[in-house]
């Protein structure tokens, strides 16, 4: 049976849990995992280690002068079953999951030169084929050819509950309604925003898993990867 690489894009809403997903499917098929979601939250650290984000607004130019300082890289790291993040060497996994992070991060990504510079990094990882990776412009502007799209969604108190508990088992003193406007904020600049909005591409399979448990929803997308790597 022919059994060729593919490339899957998987994009949707803030915290419905595609990076759990796209983990587990990257696993299960031997493929690359991509967070770009990560990458983004890395040039938001470094924008506000060096003071460039000002009552939420960041210092543009400054923002995209600091690009040529950020390296990032991912090891999975097999003690925790997980994907780390660096940037230029540094573990970076935890701080870039703060909420303070998560309420800067989509301005930063607003910034047409730091999206420029994340998708040139993101299509370096895509060379060979055999990689899943998440985000909000994946199936759209990053891989538009890509072989599998995902579009994954659930209401935003489902997501904010999901968010709220992985946060507070982490010992995060945080508020359920404050995850909320977070998550309902970042929906809001992600879809509205000029370059690369967040939207279904045409082509994309919508995955809505309020309803769903995780397994369910990898067995469907497991499902619809093999289909198609098996396919002629
Ligand atoms: O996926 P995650 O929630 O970690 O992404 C953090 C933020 O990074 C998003 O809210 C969005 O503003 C931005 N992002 C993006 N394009 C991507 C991935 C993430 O603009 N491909």
């Amino acid at each position: 049976m022919p059994n060729k690489k593919i490339i899957i894009a998987i994009d949707g809403h803030s915290s419905c849990g595609k990076s759990t997903m796209a983990k587990q499917l990257a696993q299960k098929l031997e493929y690359i995992y991509i967070d770009s979601g990560a990458m983004y939250r890395v040039v938001t650290l470094v924008a506000l280690r060096k003071g460039l984000i000002a009552n939420g607004k960041p210092n543009v130019e400054k923002v995209i002068s600091e690009l040529k300082n950020i390296n990032i890289t991912f090891k999975w790291d097999e003690v925790e079953g997980k994907n780390t993040t660096f940037l230029n060497g540094e573990n970076v996994e935890d701080e870039i999951r703060q909420l303070e992070v998560s309420q800067n991060v989509s301005p930063i990504s607003t910034i047409a030169e730091v999206r420029a510079e994340m998708v040139k990094q993101q299509r370096r990882n895509a060379k060979n084929k055999g990689i899943v990776m998440d985000g909000r412009d994946i199936g759209t502007v990053v891989f538009p050819n890509a072989e599998l799209k995902i579009f994954m969604t659930a209401s935003p108190e489902i997501r904010a509950e999901r968010r709220f508990k992985e946060l507070t088992e982490k010992g995060d003193k945080i508020s359920f309604e404050e995850i909320l406007k977070n998550v309902q904020s970042r929906d809001k600049i992600d879809s509205t925003r000029a370059v690369s909005p967040l939207k279904k591409a045409d082509d994309a399979l919508v995955l809505d898993n309020s309803n769903l448990t995780r397994a369910e929803q990898l067995n469907w997308a497991i499902a619809k990867a093999e289909e198609i790597i098996h396919s002629k």
